[in-house]
Order: structure tokens, then sequence, then C-alpha cells
């Protein structure tokens, strides 16, 4: 299981404190050893994992410390040292797979993250996360990226990375060199179901990267919407680690309202969904395009989805669909720039 962050209650500052935070840790740790007890669990720390919110640190920390010592039951001893010193970890899936997870602290590199305003490569995780894929590469592993704040643009707002644009354009760069190694991203911290395709320099389509939705639904000032609850479940092939397909599980939280009781559904198979083969980069990156064709009917399922159906009376074409768009197809600065300037916006900063 991929867990991806953010436990507690998104509140004002004041309303928690570490101490706050970590029991609020500790319960959902609890939460998933009592109902999964013989499960792998790969934790990843979100914005929220930390009191003040945002403000994760570059060296150890009581948070960091916590967490350590309530994983100890699904990380090994390595994994926990760095978890320790900088809140991210690798540890291979099971000794005898050749799959490994890489759970990185993405919050390092977090707009709000005042700590590392400035710093090149906070906690050194950029040095220690090239040494890991080189040895991957070399001993020809497959990886997944697990963290809680996403690389690449933010599908609801113009230009906006979730991260400091020069962390993203750092991570992009690294993404780009060990694409072959790297089969699979996941990532939370939106509560919205989206999808991105890494392209290299050439603009060839050569990693696919998912971000989930919550359990907890969300809005903002900017976004009428919410989100209903979700889960999904990632089908691979068992011998090269790659990714086949999707199910995407969800809770109508207004009729589980209205009836006072809880009924999970399977929301969308994406394959079955969307009518592609599997969940290659180059398949995800063909129904991109295929998104991008005014009118089109597989864009409205893609946008119902990300509010994880909450309210598919929602319309969203123009600027609105350019944006979302623009952030499936391209994760850097320029190809963003040049693919709003190809979905009918002229860009202005
Ligand atoms: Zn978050």
């Amino acid at each position: 299981m991929i867990w991806t962050g953010d436990s507690p209650p998104h509140v004002p500052v004041y309303e928690l404190s570490t101490d706050k935070v970590i029991d609020v840790i500790a319960n959902m740790t609890t939460t998933i050893r009592t109902v999964f007890p013989n499960l792998q669990v790969f934790p990843a720390l979100g914005n929220h994992d930390y009191w003040p919110q945002d403000q994760l640190p570059v060296v150890t920390s009581k948070v960091y410390n916590a967490v350590a010592d309530l994983w100890k039951p699904w990380l090994d001893e390595e994994a926990l040292h760095t978890l320790r010193k900088g809140g991210f970890y690798t540890q291979k899936v099971s000794p005898n797979l050749n799959l490994r997870i890489i759970s990185l602290n993405t919050n390092l590199y977090y707009s709000p993250n005042i700590i590392t305003l400035n710093e090149t490569d906070p906690a050194n995780q950029y040095e220690w996360l090239e040494s890991i894929l080189s040895t991957s590469q070399q001993n020809k592993e497959k990886v997944y990226i697990i963290a809680h704040i996403p690389v690449g643009y933010l599908p609801y707002s113009s230009s906006t990375t979730a991260m400091r644009e020069f962390h993203n354009e750092k991570l992009i760069n690294i993404f780009r060199k060990y694409s072959s190694v790297i089969v699979g991203q996941f990532y939370g911290h939106t509560h919205r179901d989206s999808m991105m395709v890494l392209s290299d320099e050439k603009g060839s389509p050569i990693n696919s990267l998912f971000v989930a939705p919550a359990v907890t639904p969300v809005k903002s000032v900017l976004q009428k919407q919410t989100n209903n609850p979700g889960v999904r479940l990632f089908q691979y092939d068992p011998h090269d680690y790659k990714l086949l397909d999707m199910l995407q599980y969800y809770l109508n939280l207004t009729d589980a309202n209205l009836k006072g009781e809880s009924d999970w559904k399977l929301e969308y198979v994406l394959t079955q969904t969307y009518s592609i083969e599997d969940l290659q980069p180059e398949s995800l990156y063909g129904l991109a395009k295929q998104f991008a064709v005014p009118g089109n009917e597989q864009f409205l399922k893609y946008y119902n989805y990300f509010f994880v159906s909450y309210d598919s009376s929602v319309i969203c074409d123009g600027k609105c669909k350019a944006y979302q768009i623009c952030a499936i197809l391209s994760l850097d600065h320029s190809s963003y720039i040049d693919c709003l300037k190809q979905h009918y916006i002229k860009y202005h900063s």
C-alpha cells in the first residue's frame, strides 16, 4: 500500500501542535495496521504531517523520529535512518522483487516552506536520490517514486507549480535522466484525481505520473467544487512492474449523508473508461492529445473524475481546459509555456 500523507486536519496552525500532529499520524498508522495487519505499507510525509504546517525541516526533528518509530513494522533499518534524518527513504518492495520504492520528502521543495528558502539541495535529498537511482540502474532494478507534493503544474490554475519552480525543474531533470529506471510515480496533496505524462526534451513521452484524490474532501476560495472521497488500486506487470491499469473507488458523499451510511463503489477503470491499452506514457500521451480536441467527450469524463464525480454538470473549456491539458502534458517551464500558447491562450508574464 502507498500512503501519500497529510493525515492531520487542514485547520489553522494554532489549533494543532507537534504532539497533536504526531497523535493523528499514530492514529492513522494504528488504523491501517489493524485493518491490514499483513500488508506492506509505504508512507510518504505530507506538508500537514508537521507543525507548524509546511515547515518540514532539513535536519532530524521530533516528527521525523516519531514517524520512524511508528513505521518500524513496515520499514527496514536503512530506510528508518534516512527517515529520521530528512523525512525520506528508499526500500525494496520485498527482498526477492526487483522493485524499489523511493519515498521523497517533496515538502522540502514546497513553496510555503520558509525553512528551505534559498536552499539548492535541502537535506541533500537530490544527491541521495541520484545516487539511489544510479545504483538502481546498475542493479537493473525498477523504481516507483512516491511523494506528497507532486511535480508539475497545478491543473486548476495558470502557470503555478506546487513546489518552487527551481525545484520542479531540478526534479524533472533527474526524472528525465533516469526515466528508464522509473516505471511509476504516485502523488497526493491536491485532493483531485489527475495524471501527468513526462516527456523528454524532444517531446517524446517517457514517464506516467498519477495524483490520487484524497479520502477527505476539500475546497478552496478559487474552487466552488469539492471532491468525493477516493481510494485506488493499481495493476502492474509482475515481471517488469510496468503499470497496466488503475481502478478508482469512491464514496458519493452527498448520498452517504442523505442515507446515513457509506457505500463505496467502483468509479471507473482507467483503460476501460478511455479505451486505452495500458498506463504507459505513450498511451496516456495519446489520450491527452485526444482530450485537447475541442468538444472531446473523453475530456468531459476526465474533468468529472477530477473532482471524483462530485458534480458532472460543471463545464471546463477555454482557459480551464487549456490549464488541464497543459498540466497533463507539460511538466517543465518551457514546454508548459509552449503548451499554453498552443492551446489558445496568449501568455502574459
Ligand atoms: Zn498536502
